[in-house]
């Protein structure tokens, strides 16, 4: 471990609690944090004495986060890959789209889940990322779009890039905390989608936290022996309690419910699919994403024809289910979650950690 990761880092904590930090007593404690939500290092908090930068950064580390490489795709969306104060590597995709640009941002490095058509999972989990670097992830990116804090190019958040947010749930809750913080760059819940995989119990556990996020639920088939030969979570939370966990979500936030739904081809995208899954979300406000499957070269998995995502969409439609199907993300740069980092690591060699 570097001597870096051994200072303590100050982006992700409140101005009160910089101002218990030596050198960052008083007023200098508005002014740093103010400098730390605009992104910047400590040799660019200008308004701060040079003398004191200096001590600062002898003592603190501002960010945990930098961007490593940028890939640019079409439409202005962008793949970030960030690397972190111990050498581990995270994606993230940038997104404008006319009511506001949306950062996807990771919550862990790796995945346990496991999903098949996942590159996320490939390695299992590697870690999980901290209040800090998830928060530096929106810094960052929205500084590299020329946004400060006050005048925010990052306007919506996903928290749908690498991990499980349910498997971090403490540190994901304590980022939502500071990411939407008065004073701070200040992104209202209501702009932030959580997707899980369906750790059912976490699901009612959030429910009830007072946070307003839109909880987006990935389904990916309606019954219970696909889904699990999928998505192995789903032999500890099956379908049943995935969707009774859902309905308690509507009931305690009356916010509806958003199921994820990667068509694959041959495997989920039949009319028995299609009816089945309208079954399920029918009877309380659920709305139905539909995503095109990213090829990912470890699978064998394949994505369905155009034609037939709009018939599989169609079908919903007729049966009464409210259902859109998504534009691809950044499907154009290594868009599956998982995959920019493996291939940086496969062409510099195994190079986290160096
Ligand atoms: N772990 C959470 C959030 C991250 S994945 C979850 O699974 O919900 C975000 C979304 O991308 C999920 O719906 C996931 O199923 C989907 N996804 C993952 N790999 C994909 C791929 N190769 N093609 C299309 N969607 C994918
Ligand atoms: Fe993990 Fe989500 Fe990928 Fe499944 S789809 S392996 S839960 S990141």
């Amino acid at each position: 471990m570097s001597e870096m990761c051994e200072k303590q880092v100050l982006l992700g904590m409140s101005a009160d609690d910089i101002a218990k930090l030596p050198l960052c007593e008083g007023f200098r404690a508005r002014q740093i944090y103010g400098h730390l939500m605009d992104g910047r290092t400590f040799d660019e908090m200008t308004s701060l004495p040079k003398e004191l930068r200096a001590a600062l950064s002898s003592k603190y580390v501002a960010s945990p986060v930098e961007i490593l490489r940028i890939f640019k795709g079409k439409s202005g969306t962008k793949k970030y890959l960030y690397r972190l104060l111990d050498g581990g590597l995270i994606e993230g995709v940038y997104m404008p789209h006319d009511y506001g640009d949306t950062l996807c941002i990771s919550t862990q490095i790796g995945c346990r889940m496991g999903c098949k058509f996942c590159a996320s999972g490939l390695d299992g989990l590697l870690r999980n990322l901290t209040p800090a670097e998830m928060l530096g992830e929106v810094i960052c990116a929205n500084r590299e779009n020329g946004g400060t804090a006050k005048k925010r190019a990052v306007t919506n958040i996903v928290l749908m890039g690498s991990g499980e947010p349910f498997d971090n749930y403490d540190n994901v809750l304590a980022f939502l905390d500071a990411v939407s913080a008065e004073g701070g760059i200040n992104i209202s819940e209501r702009n932030i989608s959580l997707s899980t995989s369906g750790v059912a119990p976490k699901i009612r556990q959030f429910a009830m936290s007072g946070h307003k996020v839109t909880l987006s639920i990935s389904l990916h088939a309606p019954f219970d022996a696909l889904r699990s030969s999928l998505m192995p979570i789903n032999k500890a939370y099956p379908i049943a309690e995935v969707i009774s966990a859902a309905r308690y979500y509507f009931e305690k936030t009356g916010r509806r419910v958003i199921f994820e739904y990667t068509l694959i081809k041959g495997e989920n995208d039949s009319d028995a699919c299609a009816k089945e899954l309208a079954r399920l979300t029918r009877g309380f406000p659920a709305h139905v994403n539909l995503i095109r499957l990213n090829e990912v070269k470890e699978s064998a998995l394949k994505t369905p024809e155009k034609d037939a995502t709009e018939a599989f969409k169609n079908k919903l439609t007729e049966i009464g289910v409210s259902a859109t199907i998504r534009r691809s993300l950044g499907g154009d740069i290594e868009g599956a979650c998982g995959q920019l980092r493996r291939r940086y690591l496969e062409e510099n060699g195994e190079g986290e950690g160096k």
